[in-house]
């Protein structure tokens, strides 16, 4: 869940048009109209990333008169997709993948199934990756990919890609660094058993 309470304002005076603004934006919420960035206030989710990377200190964050909350609530979609979703992306349902926002991993299935299908919707909707910008790309990338979708990259430099886990290490890769005091496999197994302990100590409830 995200409140919204801040909303990024540029100085036409200012702005220069160099697009540094468009490409860091989370949501996509920043156009250029005549050589000028453009923030549709509905869009921005406050991140402030606009703000700190505009090289010559146009855009300032003001406070809304609305502020608003934007969240997902999973109990809306079905909880087994939920869980299938999840336990395909190797995540917990109740894993926090967004230390920010607090969002946890189903809160982002359920954005999927109800069809946001990129990064910039996901974030739109949830909130997610507009507090740090850097941890929960990959979490949502790979429930993304779990659900059979591969997004479009947008033309910046909000992300690049789903980076390897553990589970991805090729075999050979393995053995060669097990000799080396890493354990992949005993990561692989706790990793495994926590998300299945925290699943079937909820179902004992
Ligand atoms: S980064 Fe700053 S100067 Fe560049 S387009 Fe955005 S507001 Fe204008
Ligand atoms: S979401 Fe972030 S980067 Fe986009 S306009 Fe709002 S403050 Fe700027």
């Amino acid at each position: 869940m995200r409140l919204v309470n801040m909303l990024a304002q540029v100085d036409a005076e200012k702005c220069t048009g160099c697009k540094t603004c468009v490409k860091v934006c989370p949501t996509l919420a920043i156009q250029i109209v005549d050589r000028k960035a453009v923030i549709d206030s509905e869009k921005c989710r406050s991140c402030n990333n606009c703000q700190q990377r505009c090289p010559v200190y146009a855009i300032t964050m003001v406070k809304r008169e609305k502020p608003f909350k934007v969240y997902v609530d999973p109990a809306t979609e079905d909880r087994t997709k939920i869980d299938e979703l999840c336990a395909k992306a190797k995540f917990n349902p109740e894993q926090i993948i967004c230390y920010c926002t607090e969002t946890r991993a189903e809160e982002i299935a359920a954005a999927i199934l109800k069809g946001y299908d990129t990064p910039e919707k996901i974030s739109l909707h949830t909130g997610v990756r507009t507090g740090c910008k850097v941890e929960c790309i990959q979490p949502v990338l790979r429930l993304l990919e779990a659900a059979g979708i591969t997004p479009e990259r947008p033309d910046g430099w909000q992300w690049y890609g789903r980076t390897p886990t553990v589970w991805d290490i090729p075999e050979d890769v393995k053995a060669k660094y097990s000799k080396r005091g890493f354990y992949f496999d005993n990561d692989i197994e706790l990793l495994n058993k926590v998300a299945q302990t925290k699943k079937s100590g909820k179902e004992d409830n």
